[in-house]
């Protein structure tokens, strides 16, 4: 028998889409979809109505009740929380009477109010900016690099003014902190302006600012920043965050995983639909957080993938748990194209059967484009010539995965084409048009 769950009372008008049962049958009823809870009336506690729904499936709605007159609610989504891409034409918001048979919702498909709807378009737009809308700056003079030190200064105020942070987190207490040293770099660039600027130091850093400008009106980033003075955390908070940004910008619903209850929580998901959640774990291996002159070996990409599925916790409790679908990122900064292609193949080897709950793992590499030559430690570029960020990401699908999300290839948009990392890559997670509508 299906869970039941009570609904909240609701005692005020609160504004959402109203439904009103016209008879004893539920307003709303999940088919085709894994088993959900029964939600019941609020306050007389015995009609049903709604029936077989899945977390996160109906949001805004307030729902009345036939046997006694009472209005019950779903509530409104979270901010900052996905809501899914595989959402129905959100209802207005209006007063309907369900005499018939229930609305029926298939597959894990979402629905909720239209400001429920809107508001999530929003935050997206918001978080996919810094990767969509690439910042063009000039560089007219050094003032422009002082302006971005400032910026940097303001995103990351409890970072830059603070000492250290004793190693408590993912780094030993010798890693450098990228932070500091990409702030270093701007300062330095700005004084021996226009001689010897360091580029790809000022890219990453206008990068990681409108980063953290687009997180920090999420709710997790109060939290967040505290542990970013960790050199380790760094990398891999900025990652996460890129990875997130970029997903979201070719399509997808991505947020921070909320804290779960009785297993570690994964960095991202990935919500498809209510049916269909992707948990997404964030590697940075120590390698990959600073540029090495000397390229990866096979062997030594084996030890890096190996080590990031094993920290993964991809057994029973861990962060890419057996019974959800994961999908494993390693990520890198300054990652060139041969070195990910490698990391991608080396990937495919190592996904085995005990993976079978892994769909794949995707390669994902902040670098900068731009051709310059070392002079004192910095990075001259001629002038005229194009520079920018690229966000390197390749994918290798696991042929072991058994779990239900089907990864499909699409086209990288317009907007990221013209990049020369994304001209032959296709985009692998779902995007674009509604989930439903694939034929599933
Ligand atoms: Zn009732």
């Amino acid at each position: 028998m299906a869970l039941r769950q009570f609904l909240r009372r609701e005692t005020a008008l609160e504004g959402r889409p109203i439904f009103l049962q016209g008879g004893r049958l539920p307003l709303f009823r999940g088919v085709a979809q894994p088993e959900g809870s029964d939600f019941v009336c609020g306050w007389c506690r015995e009609s049903v109505l709604a029936e077989n729904i899945l977390p996160r499936q109906l949001w805004d709605l307030t729902l009345g009740c036939f046997r006694c007159a009472g209005r019950s609610v779903f509530p409104n989504r979270p901010v900052g929380s996905p809501l899914g891409r595989n959402v129905g034409t959100p209802f207005p918001r209006t007063r309907v009477v369900v005499r018939t048979s229930p609305i029926e919702l298939s597959s894990g498909v979402v629905y909720s109010s239209v400001a429920c709807a809107d508001a999530r378009e929003k935050e997206l737009a918001r978080l996919a900016a810094p990767l969509r809308d690439l910042p063009s700056r000039s560089l007219a003079g050094p003032r422009v690099l002082l302006e971005l030190v400032e910026r940097a200064r303001m995103a990351f105020r409890p970072l830059i003014d603070s000492d250290s942070h004793p190693g408590a987190g993912r780094s030993a207490r010798r890693d450098p902190h990228r932070q500091r040293f990409l702030v270093e770099r701007v300062q330095a660039s700005a004084q021996s302006f226009p001689h010897a600027i360091d580029i790809p130091a000022i890219i990453e850093l206008d990068l990681v600012v409108e980063l953290a400008q687009a997180w920090a009106t999420h709710p997790s980033w109060r939290t967040r920043i505290k542990t970013l003075r960790d050199p380790g955390e760094l990398s891999h908070g900025i990652l996460e965050m890129a990875a997130a940004s970029f997903l979201i910008a070719i399509g997808n619903d991505v947020g921070p995983q909320a804290p779960q209850e009785r297993h570690r929580t994964a960095d991202l998901e990935c919500v498809i639909s209510a049916a269909d959640v992707l948990s997404l774990e964030v590697k940075v291996p120590r390698r990959h957080q600073w540029p090495t002159a000397r390229s990866l070996t096979h062997d030594e990409a084996v030890a890096v993938v190996n080590r990031a599925l094993g920290s993964a916790g991809t057994g029973p409790g861990g962060q890419l748990e057996p019974g959800t679908s994961g999908l494993l990122v390693v990520g890198g900064y300054h990652v060139p194209l041969d070195e990910a292609a490698l990391l991608r193949d080396v990937a495919k080897e190592c996904l085995t059967q005990e993976h079978s709950h892994i769909s794949a793992a995707m390669v994902v590499g902040l670098a900068t484009h731009s051709a310059g030559e070392a002079v004192d430690g910095l990075v001259q570029v001629p002038a005229g010539r194009g520079m920018g960020c690229a966000i390197i990401h390749l994918v290798a699908l696991n042929p072991f995965y058994t779990g239900p999300i089907i990864l499909r290839a699409r086209e990288s948009p317009d907007d990221l084409r013209d990049l020369p990392s994304f001209g032959e890559q296709r985009q692998l997670l779902p995007g674009g048009p509604a989930w439903e509508e694939s034929g599933r």
